[in-house]
């Protein structure tokens, strides 16, 4: 009963598999996850074939289960991934990244100008105006971030 999707990418016994991520994205993941750390044990594969997305990338993690904060971060850069969490070579939990309405604390204003810039303090906060592709305005000046830029900050 073996799928294609586990032929080539080896099972792994404990860890996290990180699938349906948006192609090309797989290194931006690593970065929200301060990976590759110079130990653990990280795959990676890009441009995988899709028969949801077309394309995709996929990274798993031995022995490494992700917090919260981060699932929020990778939902961001790819809204569709979902992760698995394997124990003892099966899959205990599957669950796909969930982009919630308003983004806190993650991303920076672009613009320079912004309150959450400034020295005042002011927690950065966006609302989601689109999850696919996701767009953001930044609650305090209203300035739109595209995919694209907030990409660039992962
Ligand atoms: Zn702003």
């Amino acid at each position: 009963m073996k799928k294609p999707f586990e032929l080539r990418v080896k099972p792994i016994k404990n860890g996290t598999v990180i699938d349906h991520i948006t192609a090309n994205r797989a290194l931006n993941v690593l970065n929200i996850l301060g990976l590759p750390d110079g130990r653990s044990k990280v795959t990676v594969a890009m441009n995988m074939d899709s028969s949801q997305l077309g394309s995709k990338d996929i990274v798993k993690i031995e022995n490494r289960e992700l917090e919260s904060s981060e699932v929020d971060q990778i939902a961001l850069i790819a809204p569709r991934a979902t992760i698995n969490i394997i124990r003892d070579y099966k899959i205990v939990e599957k669950a796909k990244v969930r982009l919630l309405d308003e983004v806190r604390g993650i991303l920076r204003c672009p613009n320079p100008n912004c309150i959450t810039n400034s020295d005042e303090g002011v927690e950065n906060r966006f609302y989601v105006i689109s999850k696919e592709p996701v767009m953001l305005r930044c609650y305090y000046c209203e300035r739109l971030i595209e995919s694209e830029e907030i990409e660039s900050q992962f």
